[in-house]
């Protein structure tokens, strides 16, 4: 998506501080932390929101939550909030799937 600002992170045509990658999703801090570890989970692939999944994301989101799970690990997290914000009406400003990890 052209004018989607995550489709640009996941490219790189946007910086960000990459804190992890692979294939299928990306994670980096989020510009305006709410928490001391405000970090965003994104897929590679463009899905607006989660009112728009498919037959066959499931596993593409249950990857997003075993990477974000073990870079909380990496990172000594002991617990944390995990958040999707779904449709305007649900507060999502940003209309690429993301996932937000919170932790003080
Ligand atoms: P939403 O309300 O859509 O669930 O949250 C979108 C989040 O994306 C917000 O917390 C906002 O601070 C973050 N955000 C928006 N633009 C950028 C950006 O260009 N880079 C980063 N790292 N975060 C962003
Ligand atoms: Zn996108």
């Amino acid at each position: 998506m052209s004018d989607c600002i995550f489709c640009h992170i996941a490219s790189k045509e946007i910086p960000a501080t990459i804190l992890y990658e692979d294939d299928l999703c990306m994670i980096f801090p989020d510009i305006n932390p709410k928490a001391k570890n405000h970090w965003l989970t994104i897929p590679k692939k463009h899905i607006p929101s989660i009112i728009d999944l498919e037959k066959g994301d499931e596993s593409l989101i249950g990857h997003m939550f075993e990477k974000s799970r073990d870079l909380a690990v990496s990172k000594g997290l002991k617990g944390y909030k995990l958040q999707f914000n779904v449709g305007e009406a649900g507060g999502q400003e940003v209309m690429h799937v993301h996932m937000h990890l919170l932790a003080d």
